[in-house]
């Protein structure tokens, strides 16, 4: 059984940006800039864009970080990302979510150009994804096309399940897996599935972003199948400094058991969502 290094993985393809940020600098003056949004305190989001941030840096790239307080209105926040939308400064605007409950997502990701959308979240860059055009990819499903690659596995004609129908992971990594050069035949299961197991059972790579811990166990897994594990969940733990400790949704002793390859949390799918957000920046200043 062989862990699929995320960590190594970002390391490798980081070291490639950060090349391509130089060149950029050097070639053409353009430093990539990336600016974040983030409303409120909720600190799983202020872990993730202080890990953003720190990433631009080290790549190379210009970051700006806007810290916006939890009482900021729709209107303000629409109105703050189409100030970056015009900012030539700026090449990637990404607003972490999710954002206080009386904002709708949907009113600010559509207020991002589709040119800046970093993330891969506008209905331009889904629509183009979904259709095979040249776009932003969406950077956990990306990441996760990358650590199945990595693994070794040839995905052509292999059966992968995707567990989770999220617009951000479940759903793009399926259309992602069953495009023509990718080639997988592609199952996608969600709490409307009776018996995910009887899919996983026969599945050569399983995908579980569920959101819940144990949701996939070894029980349910063919030997030698690879597991891409996306959850992130955290669980009390009075050992931990920070009194809690990560896990994913697989149940990673009993998978680690049957699968071929299997992606640790963290360390696994983590990592390369930065990745590929970085990628995408470099990408959209060039
Ligand atoms: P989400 O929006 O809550 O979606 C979860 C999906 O899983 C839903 O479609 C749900 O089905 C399905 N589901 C839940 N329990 C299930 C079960 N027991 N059997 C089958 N399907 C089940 O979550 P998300 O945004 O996709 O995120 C999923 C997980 O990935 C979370 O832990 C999140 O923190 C993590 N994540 C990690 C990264 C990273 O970079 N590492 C990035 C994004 C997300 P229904 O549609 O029927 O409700």
């Amino acid at each position: 059984m062989k862990i699929i290094d995320g960590k190594l993985l970002a390391a490798n393809l980081r070291a490639e940006i950060a090349a391509g940020v130089q060149e950029l600098k050097a070639t053409r003056g353009i430093v990539p800039g990336l600016a974040v949004i983030l409303v409120g305190n909720n600190p799983a989001s202020v872990s993730y864009v202080t890990a953003k941030e720190k990433a631009c840096a080290e790549a190379g790239m210009y970051s700006r970080e806007i810290r916006l307080p939890e009482t900021t209105t729709e209107a303000e926040l629409v109105a703050r990302v189409k100030r970056l939308n015009a900012d030539p400064a700026i090449h990637g605007i990404l607003v972490q979510l999710p954002v206080p409950k009386h904002i709708r997502d949907k009113a600010v990701i559509d207020a991002i150009a589709p040119e800046k959308d970093v993330d891969g979240f506008t209905p331009v860059n889904v629509g183009k994804m979904l259709i095979g055009e040249k776009c932003f990819l969406p950077c956990t499903p990306h990441g996760i096309l990358k650590l199945i690659e990595f693994s070794g596995m040839d995905v052509k004609g292999k059966h992968a399940v995707v567990i989770g129908r999220s617009n951000i992971v479940g759903k793009p990594v399926a259309v992602l897996l069953a495009r023509k050069e990718t080639n997988a035949t592609v199952t996608l299961c969600h709490t409307g599935t009776p018996d995910v197991a009887s899919f996983t059972r026969t599945a050569d790579i399983v995908v579980v972003a569920a959101g819940r811990p144990g949701t996939l166990t070894g029980d349910m897994l063919k030997p030698g199948a690879v597991v891409i594990d996306v959850g992130v969940n955290r669980i009390p733990d009075a050992t931990r400094p920070k009194g809690f400790r990560l896990v994913g949704d697989a149940d990673f002793e009993s998978c680690a058991a049957v699968a071929g390859a299997i992606t640790p949390v963290p360390g696994g799918v983590g990592p390369m969502t930065i990745t590929m957000l970085l990628w995408n920046t470099l990408e959209a200043a060039k």
